[in-house]
């Protein structure tokens, strides 16, 4: 793994500023450690590398705030070898994330140029997942059901494929709402049939667009 002793400490700073804004789950905080953030923005930003903010990754897109991702990622409630599938790869940090908790990845991004990057990235890196570029709103239904889903950008509504490619017991995340401000929800299968949702606290994420997501 590329490393540079210069990120070691502020990486640990933003671990500890995680662990303060309430992140409980110590093998969330634990990939937060130990993935170079760094590496996946421009160098021209790496003194802003381990701050909790997003950044821009090019295309309008951005790196979410590790807060966010730490937060998605612990309501996910992975159990190693889950099969998870992300919508919104983006720069992939999310994704490594998610590798790093033992879960089974598959990612879906709609930007092409943002697709073959995380691919590059994730390779370089030693992480396997498996990436595609297309529309995430409709799912990836190769490879469902999912043991979690989760979605990076904000939604106006959720997206029916979603739901239907859950696992019995599995759970969506998605932040919901306008293009201003969402609010997460946490949706469980319950059975074939029903469901359970969950409305946590709010966050502003760049909008999901496609099929069934903003035009
Ligand atoms: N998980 C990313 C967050 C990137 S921002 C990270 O850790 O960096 C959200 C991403 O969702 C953007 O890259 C955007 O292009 C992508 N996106 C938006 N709508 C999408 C859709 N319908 N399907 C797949 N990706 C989408």
């Amino acid at each position: 793994m590329l490393e540079n002793r210069r990120f070691v400490r502020p990486r640990q700073k933003l671990v500890d500023q995680l662990r303060e804004k309430g992140i409980q789950d110590e093998r969330v905080l634990m990939a937060i450690g130990k993935i170079p953030r760094h590496t996946l923005i421009d160098s021209g930003l790496h003194n802003k590398a381990y701050q909790d903010t997003a950044l821009p990754i090019g295309m309008g897109q951005t790196i979410s705030q590790p807060y966010t991702v730490a937060r998605q990622t612990e309501l996910l409630e992975i159990k190693k070898g889950d099969k998870i599938l992300e919508i919104g790869t983006g720069s992939s940090y999310q994704c490594m994330v998610l590798c790093e908790m033992g879960a089974n990845v598959y990612s879906v991004e709609r930007h092409n140029e943002l697709y073959h990057r995380a691919k590059k990235h994730l390779q370089t890196h030693g992480y396997r997942a498996m990436l595609k570029a297309g529309d995430g709103t409709l799912g990836w239904s190769t490879y469902a059901p999912y043991d979690g889903i989760v979605v990076t950008a904000g939604a106006p509504v959720v997206p029916q494929d979603l739901i239907a490619q859950l696992n019995i017991g599995g759970k969506l995340v998605i932040p919901v709402g306008d293009e201003k401000k969402q609010v997460m929800l946490r949706i469980f299968r319950v059975s074939e049939t029903e469901y359970q949702q969950e409305e946590l606290d709010n966050f502003k994420f760049v909008p999901l667009i496609g099929e069934k997501g903003w035009k």
